[in-house]
């Protein structure tokens, strides 16, 4: 038959937390014996670590670590005072520290079920205040009860007798409320013994005999098992008769170190020469830890992950935070990457979502901050996603297919087929760039997300195109940009929408090509001639913003005026003049020349420009006579009269001689007068 080792033998995870957390602190001294097994105790001196009874004995400003059932308050409060403390308190015993403290501020009776004497009992009593402790059912029938009473038990107490005490009291008050504080893992333990005795023939239980706990299980395996001995180690196992072939069953008490009860295993095995060993499902050192969740108590507060609570700071670690999660057993922690608010204080009250009631090692439960900020903005995402609402994101990481992006911190794909409207070439160009994502694919279960940002080009686009559309109205007059040319018309951009001007509606004129009215990138007014917005087509008319040539000709060319203008059209009744585009007149075959002609061609020609004198303008036919002949005539005349001019010139100037010439003889004549009067004394 094979050795069977119990599953939940050895160190609890309390017992273990607390050794850990003193190796780490070596050289240190520890408040009370840390473990009551004097292998383990020898590992600690020969690891620096040595119990001391006061906090007055442990070297001022060095480590004192506290046990994992805890100490007094006044002992916590003058180790603080004069050393680093290490508190290694079991997280069960923290809880009940809490739940009494809060009974003493509400200024509740307390009543503790334990041995008055163990000092997890004189640890809880000490913060209880007003606090009475029974050690059984039978002390519980002496006691007074108060009607707001809290009972509680010390961890290591039997279930059963936890339970006995507490219908008692309830008997006495109702209103007595019951806090079960007995830890599993004593009673997984002892179940798991009993279990175990009942299936052996010869039951070894490994620990300390001064270990309380140890001798408890001793005792149970006895009961059932009449072949059950207690040794320290394999050392002692020399006075035990074992024969091959008995069904033995090895268990351990929460202060024995593993490899006490390994060895312990070890020499079973040997003796049964080649037995196959069969160990229960978990190694016995891992076991306790590994399913520490479910030793929760009922009648404690329950917690499952996802749940979102308020929990008060208790320290800042380097980790992060540990956390007091209200009338639980265990605190909690939320690691710094958890942390949303990284200036959380002591004895804040923060709210964080419960991911794991287990941190793998048994000691917290792990809770986030930032799973609440990350749900909140998953479902905020997950209604953009069904609304089709745009999400702002920032390009993190290109990869060969696509672009990683960020949505406040949820991971988004973006194939690159979806990044822009175009092939993208370097999909890099987007890593740290904000952009908006529409998501077209959103997997809630898996948490996964499909955007994309061409969709979002297009739609804005079309919304765009949308716009203008809603602003263009018929008749109405808008400036545009030509943007081509074609031999039909002119393309012009009215503020998002290309629109055609035909090429008979640039001008009043006639225009061989567009290019002859208008050019490229020039801006143009245009009257919007008809919308077809399904199939986003404009009629535009550049020649309608236009004046009509025929409503200012009588203003512009008054009879009588000369002006200049273009053959364009021979007759054989006369040639058309263009004045401007789209106003011609008519020089008749008679008024080609100041000669007599026989056909017009022999005066004028397709392509002369011509000095014409308007005859007439008759708007309402649309007819504007002209003649060449008049114009030469009266510039002819003209310049005639200019000479004549030129010549009166003459004549005033010579008139306005004449009277120099007739003066110049009375001028003279004193002189020639005077002349001999002047000489006459020179004769005399
Ligand atoms: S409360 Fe339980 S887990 Fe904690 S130290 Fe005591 S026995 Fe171990």
């Amino acid at each position: 038959m094979p050795v069977r080792v119990a599953a939940s033998a050895g160190w609890c995870f309390g017992v273990k937390r607390a050794m850990d957390m003193a190796f780490k602190a070596a050289p240190a001294c520890s408040l009370g014996p840390l473990i009551h097994n004097s292998d383990a105790v020898k590992d600690l001196e020969n690891a620096g670590i040595r119990a001391v009874e006061t906090p007055g004995e442990a070297p001022e400003g060095g480590r004192l670590v506290i046990r994992s059932h805890g100490v007094t308050q006044q002992e916590y409060l003058l180790a603080q005072s004069r050393c680093q403390v290490v508190d290694a308190t079991c997280p069960y015993v923290s809880a009940i520290h809490r739940m009494v403290e809060k009974a003493k501020s509400e200024g509740r009776e307390v009543i503790v079920a334990g041995q008055a004497s163990h000092p997890e009992v004189q640890g809880i009593v000490s913060r209880a205040g007003n606090a009475q402790v029974v050690a059984s059912a039978a002390e519980a029938q002496t006691l007074r009860v108060t009607d707001n009473a809290l009972l509680v038990s010390q961890t290591t107490l039997g279930g059963d007798e936890f339970s006995a005490i507490a219908q008692v009291l309830k008997a006495k008050q109702p209103r007595l409320e019951i806090k079960n504080t007995v830890c599993r893992a004593t009673e997984e333990r002892q179940a798991e013994a009993r279990e175990l005795a009942a299936h052996s023939d010869l039951m070894l239980v490994v620990g300390d005999k001064m270990s309380a706990n140890t001798r408890r299980l001793y005792e149970i395996c006895r009961e059932i098992c009449p072949k059950t001995y207690l040794v320290s180690g394999a050392e002692d196992l020399d006075g035990v008769e074992v024969k091959p072939g008995l069904n033995i069953g090895i268990t351990a008490g929460a202060s024995t170190p593993c490899r006490k009860y390994e060895e312990v295993f070890t020499r079973m095995n040997d003796i049964e020469n080649n037995v196959p060993v069969q160990q229960e499902a978990n190694a016995p050192q891992a076991a306790p830890e590994a399913d520490f969740a479910s030793q929760v108590d009922e009648s404690l507060q329950k917690y499952r992950p996802g749940q979102v609570v308020t929990v008060k700071v208790l320290q800042i670690t380097d980790e992060g935070v540990n956390v007091e999660l209200p009338g639980y057993k265990m605190d909690g922690q939320i690691k710094t990457d958890d942390l949303s608010d990284t200036d959380v204080k002591v004895g804040d009250e923060i709210e964080a979502e419960v991911v794991k009631l287990n941190d793998g090692n048994g000691n917290y439960v792990l809770l986030s901050q930032k799973n609440i900020i990350n749900r909140k903005l998953w479902d905020e995402i997950v209604a953009k996603y069904e609304n089709g609402e745009y999400v702002e994101a920032e390009g993190k990481e290109a990869t060969k297919g696509g672009l990683l992006c960020d949505i406040g911190g949820v991971r988004t794909f973006v194939p690159a087929s979806q990044l822009a409207n175009h092939y993208v070439d370097k999909i890099d160009q987007f890593v740290g760039k904000p952009m908006k994502l529409k998501i077209i694919e959103l997997d809630k279960s898996k948490k996964r997300i499909v955007a994309s940002r061409k969709a979002v080009l297009k739609e804005e686009a079309a919304a765009r195109k949308q716009e203008i559309w809603s602003k263009l109205e018929k008749d109405a007059v808008v400036k545009g940009i030509v943007r081509r040319l074609t031999d039909f018309g002119a393309f012009v951009d009215v503020g998002g929408v290309d629109g055609l001007v035909h090429v008979t509606n640039l001008s009043w004129g006639r225009v061989a090509h567009p290019s002859d009215a208008v050019s490229v990138g020039e801006e143009i007014e245009v009257k919007i001639l008809d919308l077809d917005p399904e199939k986003e087509r404009v009629s535009l008319s550049r020649k309608a913003t236009l004046p009509k040539p025929w409503t200012v000709a009588e203003e512009k060319y008054p009879v009588g005026s000369i002006v200049e203008g273009k053959v364009v059209r021979i007759q054989p009744f006369g040639a058309f003049v263009e004045l401007e585009s789209g106003l011609d007149g008519l020089v008749h075959i008679s008024q080609c020349s100041t000669q007599r002609v026989n056909k017009v061609e022999d005066a004028l020609n397709v392509g002369d420009i011509v000095r014409v004198k308007v005859l007439d303008v008759d708007p309402e036919r649309k007819r504007i006579s002209l003649s060449v002949r008049a114009a030469l005539e009266d510039e002819a005349m003209a310049e005639t009269d200019d000479i004549t001019d030129e010549y009166a010139i003459d004549e005033d100037v010579q008139e306005a001689e004449a009277p120099a010439e007739e003066a110049t003889p009375e001028a003279e004549a004193p002189a020639e007068e005077a002349a001999p009067e002047a000489e006459a004394p020179t004769e005399e």
